[in-house]
C-alpha cells in the first residue's frame, strides 16, 4: 500500500490559516500585491507564494463542496459551504484579478514566457481573464451559485415511495433495467411524476439564471453569453461553428446507428414501439447486470481496481491511494447529492471520488470514469508547482476519464464470472458510447439557442427542444407523457451548473475512441501515450495534449465516422 502523502509544507501560507476569515487571505493578498516582481527571480518566488495561498483556499473551499454534497440534509456543513461561495469567493476573486494583472504588468514576466510553454499558457489564459472580468460580475455570480445550490437542493430532495419503499431517483433507475415491463413503467412514472411535480420550480430557477448570465456577457463587452463563455472557458482552439458543424456530423453519422440499434431492441424485445421505459431493459429480457450488491463498496472498489490493474499496475496503485487516504465516497444514501464527480484537492494533491453507487453496471463505468480523472490530477499534480497549470482543459481532462472507460470496458470480467456477462457489460458500454453523441448534441445545439436567443419566452423554448428532440432522439414513442418529454432537459444539470459545459464530453469522447482503437494494436504504447499526456496537466494547449496522446484534435466527420465503423464492427463481432 502505498505511503499517505507527507503533509504540505507551506513557506509563505501560515499553517494556522483559517480560509473562512477573510481578513486572513486579504492580508496576504494585500502582501503579494506590495510585492516588487522587476526580476525574474522576484516574480518566481512570487509565482510559487500566490500558488500557494491558491492551493490552500481552493482546497478549504473544496472540502466545504465534498461536505454538503455528501450531506445535503446537514444545514451546518450548508452553512460553511455557502459561506465559502457568498463571503469569500466574492471578495477573493478581485484581489486575485490584481494579482493577475500584476503578473502581467511585470517587466520580468516576457523573460518567463520565452522560457517556455508553460509561462505562455499562463499568460494567455489570464490574459482572457483581465479581458472579461468586470466587478460588477461578481455579485451575479453569487447569485447564479445561490440559484444553481437551489435546484441541487431540489433535485436531491427527490426521493419516491416504490412498491412500498422509499428511494431517491437514482436508486429507482435500477428498475427500468428490470425485464418485467410493468416494473418499469411504474417506476418510470414515478420518477417522471416526482420530476414533474417540481417542473414549474425547476422551470422558474432556469428563467433566474438566464437573465443573469445574459448581463454577465453584456457586462464583460461580448455582444451575448456564448461569447462570453467562449472567453471564460478559453475556448481557444474550436468555434461556435464548429460545434454546430459537430451536431451535423452526428446527425449524419451516428443518427442513424441509434435508429438501426432501436430497430434491433424492438425486434428483440417484441415490441410494436418502443416507450420511454423500454430503454434500459436488457432486450433478451435477461436480468439486470449486478456487479455487485448496494452494500458491496468494497467489492465495488476491488474489481475496479483489478480492472485498472490489467490496464497498469501503477494505476492501480494510485487508484488504492485514494481508498487509504480515505477519497471515495461511493455508497447512494438518502441526502447525498446526486451523480458523480472528481475533485481535486490542490494543497494535498489529492483526488477526491464521489459517488451514488446503486449497484448497476453504469456504476462500474463511472468509477473508471472519475478514477480517470483522478490520474489526471495525481499525474499533474506530481510535478507542477503551480496550481493554474495542473488543470488541462476539460476537453482534455474527458479524455483522461473517458479513455478509462473505453480501455476499461475490455475487462469487465473482473466482475462478472461469466464471459457472457462481461460481453453484455461491454456491448452496453459500446451502444451507450454511440447514443451519448446524439444527446451531446440535443444539449449543446440547446444552448447554442438559449444564449443567442435571450429573452425568448418558455413556449419558445420547449418548441425548440422538442425540434432537437425530434431530430437526434432515439426512435421512441412519448403518447401520453408529452409534459415529461418537454422537460426532459431539466435532469441535465450541466445546464444550470455549467452552462456550455458539454460539447467538451463529445470532444474528449472521441479522443477516448481513437486511444481505444490504438490500444488494440499496441496497449502498452497507448497507456504510455495516455499517462504522458496526462503528466502534462494544463501546460499546452489543446492539440498539443492530444497529439501527446497519440490522437488528433477534430471532431469533424473525418475523425467521427471511422470511429462509429468500427464501434459498429466491434458490436457485430460480440453476442446480443
Ligand atoms: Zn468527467
Amino acid at each position: 500500500m502505498p505511503a499517505a502523502p507527507p503533509k504540505p509544507k507551506r513557506t509563505f501560507v501560515p499553517a494556522d490559516l483559517d480560509p473562512a476569515e477573510f481578513s486572513q487571505i486579504e492580508v496576504l493578498c494585500r502582501q503579494l500585491l506590495d510585492r516588487p516582481v522587476e526580476t525574474l527571480q522576484q516574480l518566481e518566488r512570487w509565482l510559487l507564494d500566490w500558488s500557494e495561498l491558491a492551493a490552500a483556499v481552493d482546497e478549504y473551499g473544496g472540502r466545504r463542496y465534498i461536505e454538503k454534497s455528501c450531506h445535503t440534509d446537514d444545514p451546518a456543513l450548508e452553512q460553511a459551504y455557502l459561506h465559502f461561495v457568498e463571503k469569500i469567493e466574492p471578495a477573493y476573486k478581485p484581489l486575485q484579478f490584481q494579482l493577475q494583472k500584476k503578473y502581467l504588468a511585470s517587466p520580468a514576466r516576457q523573460q518567463l514566457s520565452e522560457r517556455g510553454p508553460r509561462y505562455r499558457m499562463l499568460e494567455r489564459n489570464w490574459r482572457a481573464d483581465v479581458e472579461i472580468f468586470r466587478e460588477e460580475n461578481v455579485p451575479l455570480e453569487t447569485e447564479a451559485t445561490r440559484i444553481v445550490n437551489e435546484y441541487d437542493k431540489t433535485m436531491g430532495a427527490m426521493v419516491v415511495n416504490f412498491r412500498g419503499r422509499e428511494y431517491t431517483l437514482q436508486q429507482l433507475a435500477r428498475f427500468l433495467e428490470e425485464p418485467d415491463r410493468q416494473t418499469r413503467q411504474e417506476a418510470w412514472e414515478v420518477s417522471t411524476d416526482r420530476r414533474l411535480a417540481d417542473r414549474e420550480k425547476i422551470e422558474d430557477l432556469f428563467d433566474q439564471l438566464l437573465p443573469l448570465r445574459e448581463r454577465i456577457g453584456r457586462n464583460a463587452g461580448m455582444p451575448d453569453f456564448r461569447a462570453f463563455i467562449w472567453k471564460a472557458a478559453k475556448r481557444f482552439d474550436y468555434t461556435p461553428q464548429d460545434c454546430l458543424r459537430f451536431s451535423d456530423a452526428i446527425a449524419t453519422t451516428c443518427v442513424p446507428l441509434v435508429r438501426e440499434l432501436d430497430r434491433r431492441r424492438r425486434q428483440d424485445l417484441g415490441l410494436p414501439r418502443l416507450r420511454p421505459w423500454d430503454r434500459d431493459v436488457d432486450p433478451r429480457s435477461r436480468p439486470p447486470l449486478r456487479p455487485f450488491r448496494e452494500d458491496e463498496t468494497d467489492k465495488f472498489i476491488n474489481g475496479t481496481k483489478a480492472i485498472f490493474e490489467r490496464l497498469s499496475p501503477q494505476l492501480a496503485e494510485e487508484f488504492e491511494s485514494l481508498r487509504a487516504n480515505g477519497n471515495l465516497d461511493l455508497a447512494s444514501r438518502k441526502g447525498k447529492q446526486p451523480g458523480g464527480y472528481q475533485y481535486s484537492l490542490e494543497e494535498s494533491r489529492q483526488p477526491f471520488v464521489f459517488m451514488n453507487a446503486a449497484g448497476v453496471h453504469r456504476d462500474v463505468e463511472v468509477l473508471l470514469h472519475e478514477g480517470g480523472h483522478a490520474f489526471h490530477h495525481l499525474a499533474a499534480a506530481a510535478t507542477e508547482p503551480l496550481v493554474w497549470l495542473r488543470s488541462a482543459p476539460i476537453e482534455f481532462c474527458e479524455v483522461a476519464s473517458m479513455a478509462m472507460e473505453a480501455l476499461g470496458c475490455e475487462h469487465f470480467d473482473a466482475f462478472y464470472p461469466s464471459g457472457a456477462d462481461a460481453a453484455r457489460g461491454k456491448r452496453a458500454y459500446l451502444e451507450g458510447v454511440i447514443r451519448f453523441f446524439p444527446w451531446m448534441a440535443i444539449i449543446d445545439s440547446f444552448q447554442h439557442w438559449i444564449y443567442t436567443h435571450p429573452g425568448h419566452t418558455r413556449d419558445q423554448r420547449a418548441a425548440e427542444w422538442l425540434r432537437l428532440m425530434d431530430k437526434f432522439f432515439s426512435d421512441v414513442d412519448w403518447t401520453g407523457y408529452e409534459a415529461a418529454r418537454e422537460s426532459w432537459w431539466q435532469r441535465q444539470l450541466h445546464l444550470f451548473h455549467h452552462p456550455f459545459y458539454y460539447v467538451e464530453y463529445g470532444i474528449a469522447q472521441l479522443g477516448a475512441l481513437q486511444l481505444w482503437m490504438k490500444a488494440r494494436h499496441d496497449p502498452r504504447r497507448a497507456i504510455a501515450n495516455y499517462r504522458s499526456a496526462l503528466a502534462l496537466g494544463g501546460t499546452r494547449p489543446l492539440p498539443e495534449l492530444f497529439a501527446a496522446a497519440g490522437v488528433s484534435f477534430d471532431f469533424s466527420e473525418k475523425t467521427l465516422r471511422p470511429l462509429m465503423d468500427a464501434l459498429q464492427e466491434e458490436l457485430a463481432r460480440l453476442p446480443a
